[in-house]
């Protein structure tokens, strides 16, 4: 069963959203050459203190990190390390927060100076198929139109989704229903409907859609090495506009 939020509990999770994002800025704005990921892992720590909440992801089957921080190849939750933050790399960052018992779950790729255009491109295309997933988040519609929609607007940029890795329903827990993976067939699925929340999350490549998993058990690579970006919004569907409960305004572009 999906959960359908109402009421009380829809003010407890905007509230959630809203902290999950502004965190998330935040650590966005730790993002420059030089600095370890280690640093910026712990920079998270400190936000989500000051602003009344705790990681959803620390702890989470043992993950160790506040939040996932994902370099270039890595595609998701890397692990804040050594790794030192280069000019030209694209920073993945994913907060997950839980605040007041709720959960908020967002992410984004942000480019360090100058990037190649292809890596740009890739950014561009993988933020433009969340939003138009976000598009078809609305009452009545099959879960599948929003999954398929992710991936006919990558295929139709010759990039590739990542299949093993998916977003999901979001609430009391960081993982509840439905599964959404970034590909599907119009028409299939459950019918969504108001008060459903879902964390919708690309993640797109520019070379190969295969990937592994590093020897941590964790830290997500593409099989070619080459980049990956992902975007990733909370998402109430409505009677109407879907609502972001994650919004942030787009960062402009480099
Ligand atoms: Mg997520």
């Amino acid at each position: 069963m999906i959960p359908i939020r109402k009421g009380k509990q829809l003010d407890m999770m905007r509230t959630a959203g809203r902290v999950a994002s502004e965190v998330l800025q935040r650590v966005a704005r730790e993002v420059r050459p030089g600095v370890t990921t280690r640093e910026i892992d712990e920079a998270a720590a400190q936000f989500m203190a000051e602003a009344g909440c705790i990681s959803a992801f620390l702890g989470y089957r043992d993950f160790p990190g506040q939040i996932c921080i994902s370099l270039n190849e890595e595609v998701v939750h890397g692990i804040g390390g050594d790794r030192r933050i280069q000019y030209g790399d694209i920073v993945k960052i994913d907060v997950g927060v839980i605040k007041d018992g709720w959960v908020g779950d967002n992410a984004l790729t942000v480019p360090v100076g100058e990037i190649p255009p292809e890596v740009r491109r890739l950014l561009e295309v993988t933020e433009e198929s969340l939003h138009v997933a976000i598009d078809r988040a609305r009452a009545g519609r099959k879960l599948g139109d929003l999954c398929h929609s992710v991936e006919k607007h990558v295929l139709d940029n010759h990039m590739s989704v990542v299949r093993e890795f998916v977003g999901h329903g979001v609430g009391r827990k960081l993982h509840e229903e439905p599964q959404i993976p970034n590909h599907g067939r119009p028409g299939t699925g459950p019918r969504l409907q108001e008060g459903m929340i879902l964390a919708i999350e690309p993640m797109v490549n520019l070379g190969t859609e295969k990937v592994k998993i590093l020897a941590d058990n964790w830290t997500v690579v593409t099989l070619d090495g080459k980049p990956s970006a992902h975007f990733e919004h909370t998402v109430l569907v409505t009677a109407d506009e879907p609502e972001i409960l994650t919004w942030r305004e787009r960062l402009a572009a480099v």
